[in-house]
């Protein structure tokens, strides 16, 4: 895109210039570029008429469907702003973010329309929309899904609750609207288009303040990275939750932007995936490294051949080496790294897709974004290369605050447009960034740091070993002492000792973790990141001190 543009130019211009090519693509039913823009102007003209005006919030509790796409754009040509939500947070997450940005709209998942409607009325909340994504789905699926079949008749695209919840303001409501009048205010550059929520690894999560100007930098920097995209030809493949900055600007933004097919999938499921790439293969496939690995297990294990997918990137936690081999290996295409965060819109690195790319790296910042190294108990002293620090990072995909925080704000902010990231980093000679892990999850043990990530590799090389996390916790001596919980792959046992002593092959004996507790499973976000702050929580509720 042209970040000259805003998002709502932009969707527009793409709906006239490629009107007749298939936008989006939600179980083999589709919509094109023309239809896309004609539901988004209806849309907007429904919410105007609920009183949505410039600058209020809505906010969307939707997984990937195309009425989420679709009331993404209708809000944002509104001039109003649009937050996403996880579908799938409890009663209490979603309910406190509701209080920290007073939506006065909805529009959600009927799944979550009761929740949500039993909010408090003092937050602002008028009116919910319930959105029934099975709708949306070709009658064929519904029937092998055992969907029920509702007779009422309604609009193409156009969704109604199958049982109308009392009280509900139906999606069909909506798109039933007139077109909106040209003439109604547009939103500017400089506008606020989403509130955009951190993932709540490291605390409660916060909304991120991203403008048009911010969400459309980040998309054209994504375009100049990866060169080889070409125009009205491409099959996206959004398994990524659009709520996540990630899935909303590599994903939607440049498939929108490029005129490319989006296929969309409400959550992530092998199953669904690989039947849509027997259908429609996908040339361009965002995701995280759990993903690759087990698409190309199942696909290998069913025969479905992964090959035509040219690009696939990968983000929000280290890429292991072993699973770019796998996923090139399988598709004959390129898997590379990037690193970001939700207050960058979210890339802020990536490794150069071609022969310059060193797998191992995050790659080497985006065009017009400048990184510094530093201390991080001063950020006015600069690291030298190849030394461990904060990684700084100043850009137009910045952000420009939380929402309603000050002082947190603050901390991450500086004076000069620089924002700390909170990540610890090196930087080579030539310019690639390597991330060694987060300073709020450094554990300090005997004077030393320890990077967890550091020992979860060591722990993850073990054949007895399917995954595991590595946290610190309090230690009698002050301090803190190195816990893992690790989950044995299937028959193994736990060897507490010999584990011990495989580590110490591998690592410093001072990183070796003192504990090692066997555990079913990790918890982990949305996106696949293992939550340590979780980790550490129940082993020391496990533990009393000492
Ligand atoms: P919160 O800020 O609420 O604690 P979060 O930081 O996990 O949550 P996101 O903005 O989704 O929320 O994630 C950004 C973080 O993800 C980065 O600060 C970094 O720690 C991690 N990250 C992103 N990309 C990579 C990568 N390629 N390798 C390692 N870590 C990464
Ligand atoms: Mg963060």
């Amino acid at each position: 895109p042209d970040p000259t543009e805003t998002l709502v130019d932009m969707i527009e211009g793409s709906t006239r210039r490629f009107a007749g090519e298939v936008a989006l693509d939600f179980f083999g039913g589709t919509m094109t570029y023309a239809e896309l823009g004609d539901e988004i102007s209806r849309v907007a003209n429904g919410l105007r008429r609920l009183g949505v005006k410039p600058g209020d919030r809505v906010a969307l509790v939707l997984p990937n469907c195309p009425q989420h796409i679709v009331a993404f754009y209708a809000v944002l040509r509104l001039g109003a702003i649009v937050v996403e939500h996880n579908p799938l947070y409890t009663e209490r997450e979603l309910r406190h973010q509701f209080e920290d940005h007073g939506a006065s709209v909805a529009i959600v998942w009927d799944k979550v329309y009761s929740m949500v409607r039993g909010f408090p009325r003092d937050m602002g909340l008028h009116t919910v929309v319930a959105v029934d994504i099975t709708r949306s789905m070709p009658l064929a699926t519904r029937l092998a899904l055992r969907l029920p079949i509702s007779k009422s008749r309604t609009a193409r695209g156009a969704l109604t609750v199958a049982q109308p919840l009392k009280d509900a303001i139906e999606w069909s409501a909506l798109v039933g609207s007139r077109r909106l009048r040209t003439a109604h205010p547009r939103p500017l550059l400089g506008d606020t288009a989403v509130l955009q929520y951190t993932s709540g690894t490291t605390g409660t999560p916060k909304g991120a303040i991203l403008s048009h100007f911010n969400l459309q930098a980040n998309a054209q920097q994504s375009e100049a990275w990866v060169p080889g995209l070409e125009r009205g030809k491409e099959v996206f493949y959004g398994v990524l939750p659009m709520f996540h900055a990630y899935g909303l600007t590599l994903c939607l933004t440049v498939a929108m932007s490029i005129g490319a097919r989006l296929v969309l999938f409400p959550k992530f499921d092998v199953g669904l995936v690989l039947n849509a790439v027997k259908r429609t293969p996908p040339t361009f496939l965002p995701a995280v490294p759990p993903i690759y690995d087990k698409l190309v297990k199942a696909a290998n294990e069913k025969g479905i051949s992964l090959r035509g997918t040219k690009y696939a990137i990968s983000g929000a936690m280290s890429l292991p080496l072993a699973t770019v081999e796998l996923w090139e290996t399988a598709t004959g295409g390129l898997l590379v790294e990037g690193y970001g965060m939700t207050e960058c819109s979210p890339i802020a690195v990536g490794n150069p897709i071609g022969s310059s790319r060193r797998p191992g790296t995050v790659g080497v910042p985006f065009p017009s974004t400048e990184i510094r190294v530093v201390d991080p108990k001063d950020p006015t002293v600069d690291r030298g290369f190849d030394e461990e620090g904060e990684l700084l990072v100043r850009g137009p995909q910045v952000f420009s605050g939380y929402w309603d925080r000050p002082t947190e704000t603050a901390q991450v902010l500086l004076a000069d447009g620089w924002l700390r990231t909170g990540d610890i980093v090196t930087v080579s000679s030539d310019g690639f960034v390597t991330v060694v892990d987060r300073i709020k999850e450094l554990i300090i043990t005997g004077g030393f740091n320890v990077s967890p990530s550091e020992v979860e590799a060591a722990l993850l090389s073990h054949p007895d070993i399917a995954d595991a996390a590595v946290v610190g916790l309090k230690a009698e001596t002050g301090g803190e002492d190195v816990i893992a919980a690790v989950v044995l792959v299937p028959g193994a046992t736990l060897d507490v000792a010999g584990l011990r002593e495989y580590c110490r092959t591998r690592i410093s004996a001072y990183k070796v973790p003192r504990r090692i507790v066997e555990v079913d499973d990790l918890p982990r976000s949305l996106v696949g990141k293992v939550l340590r702050r979780q980790v550490r929580d129940s082993l020391a509720a496990q533990t009393p001190a000492g």
